[in-house]
């Protein structure tokens, strides 16, 4: 088979890419291992869409939360996006301190409307919290949207645009000539291919180095704890920093969030006993959690690079090879702007955000990396 782009991988990147890629003109094929797109961390993700709190990422998120503000209408589908706000909550006076510069510093890069709130004003957005909160910083502009909706809802606009979507094929290398990628080796047989775009999250950066640049990336587990459906409760998405996070989106249930667990194994087996321990932490939190039945739980391979921020541009050196990995708990944000990129650097443009800190080579000569991450 021939085609000008191969996609490996189809979580939200390979999807955001092989459509815009298609609306530029391209003949695109994407590849995904599994029986449909969106069923590793990006269909299993707990829905935010948050600029406040990333650090290289800001201007990216940024970007994105402009172009999520009509994707429901560019990919005629409802996703379930709403700007409910994110609020980052504090119980230490030194961690308060921190949020304050946060704010100081996201101001001046143009996050508009974040800012501090007291501990009552906290618990007014967040009735029922224990007062011994501190403070709290909120970002109005942020939000969340139903990941089981985003990623099809991609995939169905790029098949639109006649992205061919092989399911159930497995990539198993790359095809090269000299210094130039070429194409790909799949469990179906070889694809030539002008571009190939390495979008494969946790199972990434093996095909970076036979590319010929070492992008560590450790994998990692995620886990949500689902509730039964409640009233409503309160809006944002609210984080806890160093236990995780919390948000009742639009079907009332409420989802607990348990932050990075490391997983060499590439498991998606749910800890319960942890859970336990983590749930009655956070019943101590917001004691209404306590008259509440936990339905169930699951868990997603997220996938984290030393510095928590992602790879994303091409190789120093070789041609027709684009990278978006290594997203570190930030992907589902930033799918949709880095999918925006990927196509304006495969079309030869300037890309629209600057990609000066995501840059693939920056660990290649890292011999610290080169260990068990
Ligand atoms: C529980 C949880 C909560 C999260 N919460 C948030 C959040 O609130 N906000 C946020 O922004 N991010 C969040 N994240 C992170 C976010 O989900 C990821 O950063 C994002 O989904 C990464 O997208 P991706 O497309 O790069 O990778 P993935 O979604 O992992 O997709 C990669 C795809 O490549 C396929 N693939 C891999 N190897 C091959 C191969 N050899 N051949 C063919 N196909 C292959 C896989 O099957 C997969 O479908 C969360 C993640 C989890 C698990």
């Amino acid at each position: 088979m021939r085609t000008d782009v191969a996609v490996i991988g189809g979580g939200i990147m390979g999807c955001a890419a092989a459509y815009y890629l298609a609306k530029e003109g391209f003949e695109v094929v994407l590849l995904e291992k599994n029986a449909a797109v969106g069923l590793e961390a990006s269909g299993r993700c707990a829905c935010g869409v948050r600029q406040q709190g990333r650090k290289g990422a800001l201007q990216l998120a940024m970007a994105s939360v402009r172009v999520w503000s009509s994707l429901p209408q560019e990919l005629e589908a409802d996703l379930e996006y709403v700007r409910t706000g994110n609020l980052k909550i504090v119980w230490e006076p030194e961690k308060a301190a921190a949020l304050e510069s946060e704010t100081t510093w996201e101001l001046s890069q143009g996050l508009a409307g974040v800012r501090m709130l007291t501990s009552a004003e906290c618990r007014e957005v967040v009735p029922g919290i224990t007062e011994t909160i501190v403070a709290g910083k909120l970002c109005p502009t942020d939000g969340m949207a139903n990941p089981m909706l985003v990623v099809p809802a991609f995939g169905r606009a790029a098949a639109r645009l006649g992205v061919r979507i092989l399911t159930r094929t497995s990539v198993t290398g790359l095809l090269t000539l000299g210094s130039s990628v070429c194409g790909v080796t799949t469990d179906a047989g070889e694809i030539e291919a002008n571009y190939v775009i390495n979008t494969a999250g946790p199972w990434a950066a093996p095909f970076n180095e036979q590319a010929g640049c070492f992008t560590p990336i450790r994998p990692g587990l995620d886990t949500l704890i689902i509730t039964e459906r409640q009233p409503h409760r309160f809006t944002p998405f609210v984080g806890f920093g160093w236990w995780g996070y919390i948000l009742q989106p639009k079907s009332g249930n409420i989802i607990l969030g348990l932050e990075e667990k490391t997983n060499e194994a590439f498991s998606t087996q749910v800890d319960y006993a942890e859970l336990a321990i983590k749930a009655r932490d956070m019943i101590q939190l917001l004691p209404w959690l306590g008259d509440v039945a936990f339905l169930r739980a699951f868990s997603g391979i997220t996938e984290y690079t030393p510095d928590k921020e992602p790879y994303i541009g091409v190789m120093p050196g070789v041609s027709g090879y684009y990278v978006a990995c290594g997203f570190s708990g930030q992907g589902f944000c930033l799918g949709p702007m880095v999918g925006k990129i990927i196509s304006e650097l495969v079309t030869g443009r300037e890309p629209s955000v600057s990609l000066e800190p995501f840059k693939p080579d920056r660990f290649a000569t890292d011999q610290i990396h080169r260990e068990p991450l």
